[in-house]
């Protein structure tokens, strides 16, 4: 594979070179220090690139091709669920009724769009089992957040202020504990057994009157059902605890099983995962929050109703965590996942939530001879398996995952969850087809040799990109960002 180019926008650079022509404006004629003063006005002319229309395309195109997304490669992040994001979700998103509306536009001039906001909490109620949602958190960390705030809220009105504890599995995903540790509460980790699922007695022995709730994700990181779900649920709410269901996985059981009828009494969604929101790149996320009738007193507010066919925004809600988002939310995130919605169907939802699971199976079987499998029963939507046999060969599971990106994969989570020695947690998703399921296990199977024959290649892997490796701390304490114009003086 050829190298991408290297050269930056700076670099290519020529003085007075042009990227447009427009009829010079009365403002350019003017002095600008006779405009802005001379407080204001720059003292010497802007350091930016000066390059054609041609280079600039360029330049925004490569940017383009260096990042991978699920539209340029296969993008197996386990617990991400990098699904295909349909076309016709940006149409729809795109349309000028919604698209140019203002967040402080009258309701009555808005219908649609709250109709929209409306119709996807009930959808989301009916595929979760819970009997209320908000829309309103922008990111599943953001829905952990709100609805332990309402677990919060419930318990201290009930004169319950010493439920100050969390109860997360040692799979759990690192926005649990964290998420309990910002609204408030301690965390306690409750153990997985042999089979990879949360180990009853341990939670016998964690849980009591000071549980505020635990927090579980089903299927588990591990991609495994928690097949004691009713069990669990009898322990926690016999001490007086909540159970929230971290939705992240929901991929796995969508028109199968639903959160409600496992006994949740609160759940996050992550529109930006399951329902074909993009993914990543920065941009806006939403991780709506179902809650039981218990806990409805303490939705955040306002909540979208609807009355004789209006839509408004209900106010009146006195014992509500308060607002938790401005104005709608991440209302175009909404609206892709509504199009996914309608455009699937209750039938198209469980043949995704059924290939998804197809998919991670297959190839579990097809790897399973090549790595170290900690769990061989049957997988939901993800599986994990190990590198722990090749560290012994001396590659670990991060060469492992930069010799992927020489053949174009972006690699699985790796050393996630942590119970699992040099874990790889793979996610197929139901998008992709056969063949890129075997090309990338044929790769793996590949590298798994390589580790054997020619360690070196997998070490001093990636060889195609720009960038090799990186001093990863370096990277995410101090990452260079932006240009720096060594030669010039600085003002
Ligand atoms: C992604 C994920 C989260 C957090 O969701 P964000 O939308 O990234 O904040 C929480 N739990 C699990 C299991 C996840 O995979």
């Amino acid at each position: 594979m050829r190298k991408p180019s290297s050269e930056l926008i700076f670099e290519r650079s020529r003085e007075d070179r042009f990227a447009y022509s427009l009829p010079e404006t009365e403002v350019e004629k003017q002095n600008v220090q006779d405009i802005l003063g001379e407080k204001f006005a720059r003292k010497k002319k802007a350091e930016l690139p000066e390059v054609s229309e041609l280079d600039l395309m360029r330049h925004y195109t490569e940017l383009s091709n260096k990042n991978h997304g699920v539209d340029t490669g296969f993008y197996p992040l386990g617990s991400c669920t990098m699904k295909y994001n349909p076309k016709v979700n940006e149409k729809v998103a795109r349309m000028s009724g919604f698209a140019n509306a203002h967040p402080l536009q009258d309701v009555s001039t808005v219908q649609g769009s709250l109709e929209i906001v409306y119709d996807l909490q009930e959808h989301l109620k009916e595929i979760t089992g819970m009997d209320e949602v908000t829309l309103q958190p922008a990111a599943g960390a953001h829905g952990e957040w709100t609805a332990l705030l309402m677990i919060k809220a419930y318990h201290e009105a009930n004169g319950d202020f010493n439920r100050t504890k969390v109860i997360v599995p040692d799979s759990a995903h690192g926005t649990n504990p964290a998420s309990a540790k910002v609204a408030g509460f301690d965390t306690v980790t409750v153990k997985s057994n042999k089979k990879g699922l949360v180990d009853i007695e341990d939670l016998k022995r964690v849980v009591g009157d000071d549980t505020a709730a635990i927090m579980l994700t089903n299927p588990n990181t591990l991609g495994l059902f928690e097949e004691d779900i009713l069990e669990i649920r009898e322990i926690v709410h016999h001490a007086g605890g909540k159970l929230y269901y971290d939705g992240a996985n929901l991929n796995a059981i969508m028109s199968k099983v639903r959160p409600g009828d496992m006994g949740f009494d609160a759940v996050h969604l992550n529109l930006h995962k399951t329902f074909t929101g993009p993914h990543g790149g920065g941009g806006p996320g939403s991780g709506p929050v179902g809650v039981v009738a218990d806990l409805a007193p303490y939705l955040p507010k306002p909540v979208v109703v609807k009355e004789n066919d209006v839509y408004k925004f209900d106010h009146d809600l006195p014992q509500s965590i308060g607002r938790v988002k401005p104005f709608f939310g991440n209302f175009g995130i909404y609206l892709r996942a509504y199009t996914y919605i309608r455009t699937m169907g209750p039938d198209g939802l469980k043949a995704v939530s059924e290939t998804a699971v197809l998919n991670a199976n297959y190839m579990l079987r097809r790897l399973q001879d090549y790595f170290d499998t900690p769990y061989t029963q049957h997988c939901k939507h993800e599986f994990v398996i190990s590198g722990s046999r090749q560290k012994k060969l001396g590659v670990r599971t991060l060469d492992i995952a930069k010799r992927l990106l020489d053949f174009n994969f972006h690699p699985p989570t790796i050393y996630f969850p942590i119970n699992v020695e040099e874990c790889m947690m793979i996610e197929p998703t139901e998008t992709e087809s056969k063949e890129t399921l075997d090309a990338f296990c044929d790769t793996l199977i590949q590298i798994a040799k390589e580790a054997e024959e020619n360690p070196e290649i997998v070490l001093d892997a990636p060889h195609t990109t720009v960038i090799g490796r990186l001093d990863e701390t370096q990277a995410a304490r101090k990452p260079v960002l932006k240009f720096e114009f060594l030669k010039e003086e600085k003002e």
